[in-house]
């Protein structure tokens, strides 16, 4: 069907791939709106028509970011099918600007699917951040953890089975002797789904559609890119990261550039660098920089002179 609709070769020649995260989670583009295009046109409305080749359309996106000019990119829209483990998607929700519709294990039964990482992933906890994991564990303690892991999952399951009626007539496990075994007396009816996924531990898989502007998800990919962000989080944003670059290039340059790579320095930091650093020596230095632009370097060297 024709359409005069903004398309996306790359999106339409991937809209079915799954891209992998974790053992068995993935990401996959369900639907979008527009392109780097669209931030584009919706930028030129407040700011004339002025630019029109690709080499402006670049330099205004970079602009845009590097001003923080957030609403053109508010233009585009994304939307993912992910499938995740749900101490991760604890995480993503915190990220309110999207909207998410997730599989209802109040209706549904979910399936015996949970995350067990790598062995290499199994890490102490670490001593200088407490919010991360570093260093080794033998192979065999690794190991060890990881049957731990493998014996909680599976275990859980056969109790939701249990619970919801599903192991009638199986009486091979007595989960406890005071129970009498009623669980497998055919008068148990099992209880209600929304009940019974409380036994199931939060490595368990769900699934949802995840739908943001691309505003919000240059910010969420920033700080999920970042190393302090926990390591199966940002196995997923890689992914989103790796389907960002190319439905719109130039925007993920941008975001490399201006967001991702970037770092914000206090009034504090600014004085020390003012103090230790001579203008003249390092406006020379600058002059070899060919891929930071004129204006870019005329910004640097009057923030270092205190202009
Ligand atoms: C490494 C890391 C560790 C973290 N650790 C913790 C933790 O230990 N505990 C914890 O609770 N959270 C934690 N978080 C979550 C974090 O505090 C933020 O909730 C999360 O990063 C989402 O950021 P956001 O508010 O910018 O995003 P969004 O919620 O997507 O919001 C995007 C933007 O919309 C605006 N906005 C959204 N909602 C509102 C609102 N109600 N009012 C005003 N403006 C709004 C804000 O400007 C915001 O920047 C962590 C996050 C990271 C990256």
């Amino acid at each position: 069907m024709e359409t005069s609709r903004v398309t996306n070769q790359y999106l339409e020649d991937n809209l079915e791939t799954e891209f992998k995260c974790l053992d068995h989670g993935f990401v996959r583009v369900v639907d979008y709106m527009g392109d780097e295009s669209s931030i584009v046109q919706a930028a030129r409305v407040s700011y004339g028509t002025g630019t029109k080749s690709v080499s402006e359309d670049k330099n205004l996106i970079r602009y845009l970011l590097r001003q923080g000019h957030s609403t053109p990119f508010e233009m585009v829209e994304i939307k993912f099918h992910m499938k995740l483990p749900i101490f991760v998607a604890r995480q993503f929700i915190r990220h309110r600007m999207a909207s998410v519709n997730e599989y209802s294990a109040r209706y549904s039964i979910l399936d015996k699917e949970f995350y067990i990482p790598k062995l290499q992933d199994i890490q102490p906890q670490s001593t200088d951040n407490k919010q991360g994991r570093s260093g080794e564990l033998t192979e065999k303690q690794a190991n060890e953890v990881k049957e731990i892991l493998l014996e909680n999952s599976n275990n859980a399951y056969w109790k939701y089975e249990v619970l919801l009626g599903e192991k009638k007539g199986d009486s091979k496990f007595s989960y406890h002797e005071d129970y009498n075994n009623t669980f497998y007396d055919e008068k148990f009816p099992g209880i209600a789904r929304e009940m019974a996924r409380m036994v199931l531990p939060v490595n368990y898989y769900t699934q949802w559609y995840w739908k943001v502007d691309g505003n919000n998800l240059l910010k969420m990919l920033k700080l999920r890119n970042d190393k302090h962000a926990q390591k199966e989080i940002r196995v997923y944003a890689e992914a989103m990261t790796e389907i960002l670059s190319g439905w719109m290039p130039n925007v993920f340059d941008a975001w490399v550039d201006y967001m991702a790579e970037s770092y914000t320095l206090s009034k504090q930091m600014i004085e020390a660098l003012r103090k230790y650093m001579t203008v003249e020596d390092f406006e020379d230095e600058l002059k070899s920089h060919k891929d930071i632009s004129k204006r870019e370097k005329e910004e640097l060297i009057n923030l270092l002179k205190g202009n």
